[in-house]
Protein backbone atom coordinates (compact mmCIF):
# COMPACT_ATOMS: atom_id res chain seq x y z
CA UNK A 1 0.00 0.00 0.00
CA UNK A 2 3.32 2.38 0.29
CA UNK A 3 4.78 1.28 -1.97
CA UNK A 4 7.85 1.52 -0.19
CA UNK A 5 9.84 -2.11 -0.42
CA UNK A 6 12.48 -1.25 2.38
CA UNK A 7 9.77 -1.04 4.93
CA UNK A 8 7.55 -3.71 6.26
CA UNK A 9 4.27 -2.42 7.32
CA UNK A 10 3.03 -4.02 10.57
CA UNK A 11 -0.14 -1.95 11.43
CA UNK A 12 -2.06 0.67 9.84
CA UNK A 13 -5.21 3.14 10.78
CA UNK A 14 -7.48 5.01 9.31
CA UNK A 15 -9.56 7.74 10.51
CA UNK A 16 -11.46 10.75 8.45
CA UNK A 17 -8.31 12.86 8.06
CA UNK A 18 -5.18 10.69 8.60
CA UNK A 19 -3.85 7.15 7.81
CA UNK A 20 -1.37 6.40 10.17
CA UNK A 21 1.10 3.08 9.78
CA UNK A 22 3.04 1.46 12.00
CA UNK A 23 6.38 -0.18 10.03
CA UNK A 24 10.03 -1.57 10.48
CA UNK A 25 12.81 -2.03 8.10
CA UNK A 26 12.27 -4.90 6.24
CA UNK A 27 16.21 -5.32 5.50
CA UNK A 28 18.88 -3.58 7.11
CA UNK A 29 21.01 -1.75 4.53
CA UNK A 30 25.07 -2.61 5.24
CA UNK A 31 26.17 -0.68 7.86
CA UNK A 32 28.67 0.76 9.96
CA UNK A 33 29.71 2.60 13.21
CA UNK A 34 29.51 5.98 12.55
CA UNK A 35 31.82 6.90 15.00
CA UNK A 36 34.75 4.37 14.62
CA UNK A 37 34.07 3.23 11.63
CA UNK A 38 33.45 -0.38 12.83
CA UNK A 39 31.04 -3.25 10.93
CA UNK A 40 31.75 -6.12 12.92
CA UNK A 41 31.42 -5.27 16.66
CA UNK A 42 27.72 -3.77 16.58
CA UNK A 43 24.80 -5.06 18.43
CA UNK A 44 20.94 -4.00 19.06
CA UNK A 45 20.17 -1.69 21.56
CA UNK A 46 16.28 -1.11 21.54
CA UNK A 47 14.18 0.52 19.35
CA UNK A 48 12.46 3.85 19.04
CA UNK A 49 8.93 5.01 17.10
CA UNK A 50 9.91 7.90 14.74
CA UNK A 51 7.24 9.82 13.02
CA UNK A 52 7.62 10.33 9.22
CA UNK A 53 5.04 12.42 7.05
CA UNK A 54 4.76 10.56 3.50
CA UNK A 55 2.45 12.11 0.70
CA UNK A 56 -1.02 12.21 0.88
CA UNK A 57 -3.45 9.83 0.13
CA UNK A 58 -7.00 9.45 -1.12
CA UNK A 59 -6.90 12.93 0.13
CA UNK A 60 -5.83 11.87 3.97
CA UNK A 61 -2.87 13.16 5.73
CA UNK A 62 -0.17 9.84 5.65
CA UNK A 63 1.89 9.26 8.78
CA UNK A 64 4.70 6.42 9.10
CA UNK A 65 5.71 5.67 12.39
CA UNK A 66 9.29 3.65 11.87
CA UNK A 67 9.95 1.46 14.62
CA UNK A 68 13.67 2.20 14.38
CA UNK A 69 16.38 0.13 15.27
CA UNK A 70 19.10 1.55 17.52
CA UNK A 71 22.45 0.10 17.61
CA UNK A 72 25.37 0.15 19.97
CA UNK A 73 29.04 -0.38 19.33
CA UNK A 74 31.30 -2.19 21.27
CA UNK A 75 34.46 -0.63 20.19
CA UNK A 76 33.85 2.94 20.91
CA UNK A 77 30.19 2.56 23.12
CA UNK A 78 28.79 5.24 19.99
CA UNK A 79 25.11 4.40 20.15
CA UNK A 80 23.00 4.99 16.48
CA UNK A 81 19.72 4.51 14.42
CA UNK A 82 19.89 2.30 11.59
CA UNK A 83 19.43 4.02 8.07
CA UNK A 84 15.95 4.75 6.48
CA UNK A 85 16.79 4.86 2.91
CA UNK A 86 13.63 6.24 1.86
CA UNK A 87 13.45 8.93 4.74
CA UNK A 88 14.80 12.15 5.10
CA UNK A 89 15.70 11.83 8.52
CA UNK A 90 16.21 15.52 9.08
CA UNK A 91 13.06 16.99 8.13
CA UNK A 92 10.91 13.84 8.95
CA UNK A 93 9.14 13.28 5.72
CA UNK A 94 9.93 10.56 2.98
CA UNK A 95 12.10 11.39 0.41
CA UNK A 96 9.24 11.25 -2.15
CA UNK A 97 7.51 14.20 -0.22
CA UNK A 98 10.40 16.79 -1.33
CA UNK A 99 10.80 15.41 -4.95
ZN1 LIG B 1 32.22 2.61 17.11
Amino acid sequence: MLNLPNLEILDMKENDDDYRFLVETASSPPFYCPKCGTVANLYKHGKKKQLFFDLPMHAKRVGIYVDRQRYKCRECNETFFENLLDMDINRSVTNRLID
